[in-house]
C-alpha cells in the first residue's frame, strides 16, 4: 500500500507533471511542433547550467556525456588530472585511460572533495604545460562529498596553468549551487535523472569557447558523441538522429518548475535536508558517522552514513526495503557494506524526508544497531527552525 519510497540518489522521484508530460503522444521529430519545442528546451536548458553558452543534450546515460567531454576536448596521450574523491571519479579516470589519455590520479580517502593544495602543486609544477584537462566530480554520490569549484577555479587561476576544466554535476545539476561560466568550466557533465527530476536517458555537455576551440584540435576518435554535427543541427531546433522526444517534453517542465521555485530556493531546500539528516545521524549516535569529514563539502544531494565495525549496510538496506518498502542507496566499491546513503534530491520535501528518517530510524533498531531514538525528532526541530 502507498508509494514506493525511491530514497536513492539518483534516478530521483519524478513529478507528476513531468510523468505526463513524458506520456504524452510522440511527434515527429522533424516536424514544426517538435522544432520550436527544441528550440526553447536548448534555451531553457541554459539558466540551470548558469551559462549563456550551448548545452548539447543527448540521448544517453551520464556515462556517454562524459565521454562526450573528453572525446571533444582531448587527443590521444593527453595528461588529465583526476582526483581520487570516490566511486565516480574513480570510474571517470578509467574511462579516460581506456580511451588513450594519460592520467594522474591523485590519491583520496573518499572523505573529502578535491584537495585545491595538490591542484595548485601539479600544476604549479607542470611548467611544461602537459596537463590539458583537469577532472572533477562537484558531487561524489558515492561519498555524499561536495567538492568547492569555485576554489578549483581560483587554484587553477592562480597558478597560470591553461589546461582545460571538466566538471562532472550529474548529482549536482539542479540541486547544488553550480556556475559554469562563472568558474569558467570547460565542459560541464549532466544528467537527467538526479537533481533535474527526470528519468534516466538525457545527459549534457555545456561547454565554453576555450572548450569549443580544442575541440577544433581534439584528435580522440568520435562518432556519435561529436558535438558539431548536434550543434549544427540544433542551430534549427533539431538533432541530425533521433532524440529522445519524450524526455525532452520532460525537460521542459523540469526546467519550468526550478524556474518557478527559483534555483536559490531549490539549493536552499536540498541543504536544509541534508542539514536535518546530519542532525538525526548525530542524535542517533550508535557509532553511525557521517562519511564527508569537512564541514564545507556536505551534499545537499545526500547523505552517505558509516555502519559501525560488525554491522552490514546492506543487510540494514535490505530490512528497510522489505519492511517499509523503501530504497536506499548502496555503499559502492570501496564503501560496499560500509555505507549506506540516504537521497535527499529532486522532488522532494519536508514530510517525506521525515517519514524517510523514519524508516531509517525503525530499520537501524530492528537491526541491533545500538541508536538512540531520537533521531527524528531532532530532524524535525532542524525543519521547524
Ligand atoms: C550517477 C552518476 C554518474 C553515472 O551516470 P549514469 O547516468 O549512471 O551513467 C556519474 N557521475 C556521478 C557523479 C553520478 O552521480
Amino acid at each position: 500500500m502507498g508509494r514506493h519510497y525511491l530514497q536513492i540518489p539518483g534516478p530521483t522521484n519524478c513529478p507528476e507533471e513531468v510523468l505526463r508530460a513524458i506520456a504524452k503522444p510522440t511527434i515527429d521529430h522533424r516536424g514544426p511542433e517538435f522544432q520550436a519545442m527544441g528550440k526553447r528546451v536548448l534555451e531553457n536548458i541554459k539558466p540551470v547550467f548558469k551559462t549563456k553558452n550551448p548545452v548539447i543534450i543527448y540521448p544517453a546515460s551520464g556515462t556517454g556525456a562524459w565521454e562526450a567531454a573528453l572525446v571533444n576536448t582531448l587527443s590521444p596521450g593527453d595528461r588529465v588530472l583526476c582526483f581520487e574523491t570516490g566511486h565516480f571519479a574513480a570510474l571517470w579516470q578509467t574511462m579516460a585511460t581506456e580511451l588513450g589519455l594519460t592520467v594522474d590520479f591523485v590519491p583520496g580517502d573518499w572523505r573529502h572533495g578535491v584537495d585545491t593544495d595538490v591542484l595548485a602543486e601539479r600544476l604549479t609544477a607542470d611548467t611544461a604545460h602537459e596537463i590539458k584537462a583537469v577532472c572533477c566530480v562537484h558531487n561524489e554520490t558515492s561519498t555524499g562529498v561536495t567538492s568547492r569549484i569555485g576554489d578549483v577555479r581560483e587554484a587553477m587561476d592562480a597558478s597560470g596553468h591553461p589546461a582545460l576544466l571538466l566538471v562532472d554535476t550529474i548529482s549536482s545539476l539542479g540541486s547544488i549551487d553550480y556556475r559554469h561560466d562563472e568558474w569558467k568550466v570547460d565542459v560541464t557533465v549532466a544528467g537527467s535523472q538526479k537533481g533535474l527530476m527526470l528519468p534516466p536517458g538525457l545527459s549534457f555537455n555545456a561547454v565554453s569557447d576555450k572548450a569549443l576551440a580544442a575541440y577544433e584540435t581534439a584528435g580522440l576518435r568520435k562518432s556519435f558523441w561529436d558535438w558539431k554535427p548536434i550543434l549544427d543541427a540544433n542551430a534549427s531546433g533539431f538533432w541530425q538522429y533521433t532524440p529522445a522526444t519524450n524526455l525532452l517534453y520532460g525537460l521542459e517542465v523540469a526546467l519550468r518548475l526550478l524556474e518557478e521555485e527559483g534555483l536559490d530556493n531549490v539549493f536552499a531546500r536540498h541543504q536544509r535536508h541534508s542539514a536535518a539528516t546530519r542532525a538525526a545521524v548525530a542524535a542517533w549516535g550508535g557509532g553511525l558517522e557521517v562519511q564527508c569529514l569537512d564541514e564545507r563539502e556536505h551534499s545537499g544531494a545526500l547523505t552517505a552514513i558509516r555502519v559501525p565495525d560488525g554491522h552490514d549496510a546492506d543487510a540494514i538496506r535490505k530490512l528497510i526495503l522489505d519492511r517499509f518498502d523503501m530504497s536506499l542507496g548502496a555503499g559502492l566499491t570501496k564503501l560496499a557494506g560500509r555505507v549506506f546513503r540516504i537521497g535527499h534530491i529532486g522532488w522532494f520535501e519536508d514530510l517525506s524526508l521525515i517519514g524517510t528518517l523514519g524508516g531509517v530510524q525503525i530499520g537501524l533498531s530492528l537491526s541491533g544497531v545500538p541508536i538512540k531514538k531520537d533521531g527524528v525528532d531532532t530532524a524535525m526541530e532542524v525543519l521547524e527552525r
